[in-house]
């Protein structure tokens, strides 16, 4: 399998991958979406009853919302997750009980009227875990409203809940294939692919080719319902064009080599199964 990066920024990865089946492909698809771990707020206290400022000013615990809907809306925020430094809490070894390793807690204290936003939860501890989309408006508070909030984020997966799920747009095309179907017309100019005079049949190379396989497709359509059609499309599937995103929680780099690595794990876990399937017959 061959794998090259087309494009990479901090939440989106474009790459082309050959040599292999879609049945892989989809493989790493749904380990992505579903495998891929994250920080996400887990458990939301609210205090109950007035809250006091500094000059004795008294706020009601109160909102627009209900507490579950504002822990609802908390738990979607994007927590920054190093997968290096985090682990699971049930496998953690302070045996569940909450640690550095396991437990980032948030505390949100604002006093309306004002906008609460993601950006007011100030982490215990370590700077380094603000939240860094900071203006994901979460309620609106009025005059005399206040929220007082501990919110404490674990690891999950997002095959347990989509707030665990680092990965949001993530799919893959087939590489295209453009044929001459048309004998009479002579080799078209290189625009689209590559003419491959062996097998009469156009490959587009590259991703930035692939852009024009929009274009080509269009040919295609322009070609639709004509006596004589000059191209016709099909999909590699040996070839696939794989775009995916992520919410910030983690680097698109980190999910990939974290995707890649669980796929190779599991594959060696299904060898080690089989393994002993000969002897036993
Ligand atoms: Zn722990």
């Amino acid at each position: 399998m061959k794998l090259q990066v087309k494009e990479l920024t901090d939440t989106r990865c474009s790459f082309m991958v050959e040599g292999t089946t879609p049945d892989v492909v989809n493989t790493l698809r749904r380990i992505l979406i579903s495998e891929v771990p994250k920080m996400a707020i887990d458990e939301v206290e609210f205090h109950m009853g007035p809250i006091r400022d500094e000059s004795g000013n008294e706020y009601d615990s109160s909102s627009a919302l209900f507490d579950e809907m504002i822990s609802h809306r908390l738990a979607m925020v994007p927590v920054p997750t190093d997968l290096k430094n985090f682990t699971f809490r049930d496998t953690c070894e302070c045996e569940g009980a909450g640690c550095p390793h396991c437990t980032i807690i948030y505390v949100l204290n604002k006093k309306g009227p004002c906008t609460v936003y993601s950006g007011d939860l100030q982490p215990l501890g370590d700077v380094t875990l603000r939240i860094k989309e900071e203006l994901i408006p979460i309620v609106k508070l009025k005059e005399k409203q206040a929220l007082l909030i501990y919110a404490t984020a674990i690891l999950g997966r997002g095959k347990d809940h989509a707030k665990w799920q680092p990965v949001t747009i993530c799919g893959y095309k087939y590489h295209p294939k453009l044929s001459l179907t048309n004998k009479d017309q002579k080799d078209p100019e290189n625009t689209y692919g590559i003419w491959d005079h062996e097998s009469k049949s156009f490959i587009v190379e590259g991703l930035d080719r692939s852009e024009l396989c929009h274009v080509c497709r269009q040919n295609v359509e322009n070609n639709e319902g004509m006596e004589d059609p000059k191209f016709e499309l099909c999909g590699r599937d040996d070839k696939f064009i794989f775009t995916f995103e992520t919410d910030g929680a983690i680097t698109a780099k980190d999910a990939l080599e974290y995707a890649l690595e669980y796929l190779s794990n599991k594959y060696e876990e299904f060898r080690e199964d089989i393994s002993g399937i000969d002897e036993k017959a």
